[in-house]
């Protein structure tokens, strides 16, 4: 059979953009396949909702922030090219306050950070010292700690909850379904991220303009053919006749292969089909609304709420202040897939109490535009990112990473992401999703680079 491209990369999201770039820098001919109509997948900026203001719908903070980061240099660069265009404004502020907008109290703030060191030392000590015992859940390792500690209702247990809360947010699920084997205390004196105020979906644009990517759009792959040991056959929705390649990287989202959107034939080996089973996917969404004033404090605010009911139910808020007037909700875990059942018109009424619950000295006036992600709903994602499940792993990620078909498919985006060199494990992000991408071209490039059959672009 005729091979029509060296390499096909299902996605053009950023693990699909790492793979074409480094490709491009060979003599391999290739292409990008990508069902939506647009790039850059789970890093998606609305510049069309608010305004003209950037909103983003998915990533919006580059994390490990630093030079060796390949995003920190394309931040760089972007600004560079867009001089005062840009704005950088790092001036943020991160508010506590209890459910009814009140500030806390400092000293129960103190006593109740303590709590949570007790509790995450104990998660620590479970997942150093258990590797003989089976895994469990963080909810279930830390459930009789946490009632020994945390006796009574009040403003000290509404602050753990809501510390507890913050780490759930981050994994996108919560405790219960969270590995206690793979737990690892959050040092927050090293975390360095950054938000990108322009939009991480417009940074992906940017990068994709700069390298003069072959993306093919609304190009929706349904099965790929390894039978022939020669060749792959890539079917589309679009194209009738398959495109027929030597080597494909696969970067659809772990949603997207749980619920095997992609035929694979012969069927993925049952070591593959394992750790998709196995591996955790969280669901964050975010809703987002804009008022015709800006009634809360002037700077950009974090704001980090207690509540008195669901543990983390509008934990944390980010508003974004004049002329934006945007208030956005990271809304995640069993909550997220709650409040995705509801019609907009009910999120929004739940949205509303929560708003004039927390500032019950301003007028909170009704939005005038109003947008609620469903992650989980999206067909061409499933979901936010991964996490380990109970019972996941590195070697669950190195699993996912895993060529099949005699090393002709290739695995790449965040789900795969490990560097066993530096061991670097940080999955679910933008640039580890990127970095997935590279690794797996050169992987590729090497195969191919020492065969005798790939085709000039
Ligand atoms: C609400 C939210 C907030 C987040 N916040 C952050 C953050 O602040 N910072 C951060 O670093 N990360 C964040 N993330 C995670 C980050 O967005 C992802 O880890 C990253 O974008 C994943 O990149 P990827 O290339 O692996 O997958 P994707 O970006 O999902 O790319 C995969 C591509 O494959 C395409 N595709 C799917 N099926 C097919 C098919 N059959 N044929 C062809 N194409 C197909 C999809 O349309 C998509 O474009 C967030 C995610 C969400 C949802």
């Amino acid at each position: 059979m005729g091979v029509n491209v060296d390499v096909v990369i299902v996605g053009a999201g950023a693990a699909g953009i790492g793979a074409a770039i480094e490709l491009n820098k060979t003599s391999l001919s290739f292409v990008v396949l990508e069902a939506r109509n647009r790039i850059g997948g789970r890093a998606y900026t609305d510049r069309e909702t608010f305004s003209s203001i950037p909103i983003d719908l998915g990533a919006s903070w580059i994390h490990e922030y630093e030079p060796n980061n390949p995003m920190y240099s394309y931040y760089q660069k972007y600004k560079a090219h867009k001089q005062n265009d840009c704005d950088d404004n790092d001036d943020e502020e991160i508010i506590n306050l209890d459910y009814d907008g009140q500030c806390l109290s400092s000293e129960t703030e103190q006593q109740a950070k303590v709590v949570c060191a007790q509790l995450f030392e104990h998660l620590e000590k479970f997942a150093c010292n258990n590797d003989e015992e089976e895994d469990q859940s963080v909810e279930d390792v830390i459930k009789s700690h946490y009632d020994q500690l945390v006796k009574s209702e009040g403003q000290r247990k509404r602050i753990i909850d809501s510390f507890l809360a913050t780490v759930e947010v981050y994994e996108a699920s919560n405790f219960a379904t969270l590995s206690a084997k793979q737990w690892e205390t959050i040092d927050e004196s090293t975390i360095c991220e950054k938000f990108v105020s322009f939009g991480y979906g417009t940074l992906l644009e940017y990068i994709v303009d700069q390298h003069k990517l072959p993306i093919r759009l609304n190009t929706l792959v349904t099965r790929i053919d390894t039978c022939d040991s020669d060749t792959i056959a890539i079917r589309t929705s679009s194209i009738c006749s398959p495109i027929i390649c030597r080597r494909v990287v696969v970067t659809i989202p772990l949603g997207c292969l749980k619920q095997e959107t992609i035929v694979f034939e012969p069927p993925l080996p049952e070591w593959k089909r394992q750790a998709i089973f196995q591996m955790g996917l969280g669901l964050m969404n975010r809703f987002v609304l804009q008022f015709s004033e800006q009634f809360w404090d002037a700077k950009k605010t974090i704001l980090l709420r207690t509540c008195t009911e669901q543990r983390g139910r509008f934990l944390y808020t980010v508003c974004l202040p004049s002329p934006a007037n945007i208030i956005i909700f990271l809304i995640t875990g069993i909550y997220a897939h709650e409040l995705e059942q509801l019609t907009d018109a009910e999120i929004l009424e739940q949205v509303m109490i929560f708003l004039r619950q927390i500032f019950p000295q301003s007028q909170v006036p009704d939005p005038i535009k109003s947008k609620f992600t469903r992650w989980s709903q999206d067909p061409f994602a499933f979901g936010a990112y991964s996490n380990y499940a109970v019972n996941s792993n590195e070697q669950t990620v190195k699993l996912l990473a895993r060529e099949t078909a005699d090393g002709r498919v290739h695995w790449a985006g965040e789900h795969t992401y490990f560097n066993s060199s530096t061991d670097e494990w940080m999955h679910g992000c933008v640039h580890s999703a990127f970095q997935s991408g590279r690794r797996a071209a050169l992987a590729i490039k090497d195969q191919l680079d020492s065969s005798s059959f790939s085709l000039s672009k």
